[in-house]
């Protein structure tokens, strides 16, 4: 007997008639003899239905409330999915994120979980329930509802399996696997039968949106074997766990884009000591993380600043950085949204050279101007105009092999 966390996205609980098949995956987990909790998003759009109204309302929802609206449409799935076990003639037992309790600072809409207290869940499952717990929320230690970020179900699930010690966390997206690349846009795209947790950390915080970057970190943390899979179909998934040998030959294994980003220009800056911290210091106090930063030196003494910020702090960001600009008597600061980064990943670009010159000529073959850079040992990103992206994509996973039948199917896992 096993103890399972299984998370459905989403597409996967789009509409009551899907919540059933969910129940009939979860119903066969626990009649295999098996403990379940369940770990559920909300219905698809709804956050996004829910976010557009709370920006209708104000321009800068104030972050307390706006948790208390966009965490609502988990409370619907759970209730849903627990009444139509029980229909089957099952136990079922919905819980809150507050309810189990999770506890998470207090970052309202990116908040952090802190602990996870799981005596309300064991007492249920050893009643013979199947769980099913609200992904995405939890509470401060005031009392307060919070939100985890969007995505942040992932992470709900992964840190449940390891505050209960499960054997397995079952992601069930709308996808049966992680693939080389986003399936959705590049047909050639391949799916990997494992991949290591630091590819995969890299691979979603560079855009990988089939799991939260912070689902990964928990699981690498407390080596959770994560397994992602198909809710509409059987077919075998991908697994996400610790690197094995096999893993480190390959160079690059997948590519990435990120539409979520913008870009903010500081023009002509005095070229002094203390003048990135004066600009960056304000953004971290308000809680703003700043990606890819550029700096150009000129021969005047001046500099230009360029950084890109998520989309959902963008207008903040710019609100601050224009403060700051007049302050440190810069001449102008622009915005823009059209942008895009798209990286490559690879556990074995550690050892190898030239990926980095590849990837540029790749780019300038095709006539695309490279607006940023940023390296990591595992990773090269560029920001690109976001008209580009799905060529950049294709066209990269093309130029390094990633395609069907190039690589066997045991590279990359
Ligand atoms: P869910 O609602 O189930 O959480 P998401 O939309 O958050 O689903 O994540 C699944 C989506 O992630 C897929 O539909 C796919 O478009 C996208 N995706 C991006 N990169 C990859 C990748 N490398 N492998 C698989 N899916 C990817
Ligand atoms: N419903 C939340 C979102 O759309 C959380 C999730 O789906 O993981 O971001
Ligand atoms: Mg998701």
């Amino acid at each position: 007997m096993a103890l399972i966390v299984q998370k459905y996205g989403g597409t996967s609980v789009g509409n009551v008639e899907r919540i059933k098949n969910v129940a009939r995956r979860a119903a066969k987990a626990r009649g295999e003899g098996n403990d379940v909790v369940v770990v559920l998003s909300a219905m698809s759009g709804e956050t996004n239905r829910l976010v557009a109204l709370c920006h209708e309302a104000s321009e800068f929802p104030i972050g307390r409330e706006y948790d208390v609206v966009i965490s609502t449409g988990e409370q619907v799935t759970i209730g849903l999915l627990s009444i139509v076990l029980k229909e089957m003639g099952l136990r079922a037992r919905s819980l809150m994120g507050h309810q189990v309790p999770i506890v998470t600072d207090s970052q309202f809409g990116s908040a952090r979980i802190e602990s996870i207290d799981g005596t309300r869940i064991k007492d249920e499952l050893a009643k013979g329930s199947i769980v099913v717990v609200a992904g995405f929320q939890g509470v401060d230690p005031e009392g307060n509802i919070t939100t985890l970020g969007r995505g942040g179900s992932d992470t709900t699930a992964v840190a449940l399996a390891a505050a209960l010690k499960a054997d397995l966390c079952e992601i069930y997206t709308d996808v049966d696997g992680v693939y080389t690349t986003d399936p959705n846009i590049c047909q050639e795209a391949r799916k990997l039968k494992k991949v290591s947790y630091d590819e995969m950390l890299e691979m979603a915080s560079l855009g990988a949106k089939v799991l939260q970057t912070r689902s990964v970190e928990f699981a690498k943390k407390y080596e959770v074997p994560v397994m992602v899979r198909s809710s509409f179909n059987d077919s075998e998934g991908t697994l996400v766990c610790k690197e094995d040998k096999e893993m480190e030959k390959v160079v690059v294994s997948g590519i990435t884009y990120n539409k979520n980003e913008a870009k903010i220009s500081v023009l002509r800056v005095p070229d002094r000591p203390g003048i990135a911290a004066k600009l960056f210091r304000p953004l971290t106090e308000a809680g703003i993380n700043v990606d890819v930063i550029v700096q150009n030196i000129s021969h005047d003494a001046h500099t230009d600043l360029t950084f890109t910020v998520s989309k959902e702090d963008y207008k903040r960001a710019l609100k601050i950085v224009e403060g700051t600009a007049a302050s440190i008597e810069a001449k102008e600061v622009r915005g823009d949204t059209g942008i895009a980064k798209v990286s490559i990943v690879g556990a074995g670009m550690r050892s190898h050279a030239g990926v980095a010159s590849k990837m540029f000529d790749v780019m300038a073959n095709e006539g695309i101007n490279i607006q940023m850079i940023s390296t990591s040992e595992i990773k090269i990103s560029i920001v690109v105009d976001v008209k580009y992206t799905e060529l950049a994509v294709r066209v990269l996973h093309e130029a390094f092999g990633l395609g069907r039948g190039e690589v066997t199917e045991e590279a990359g896992a």
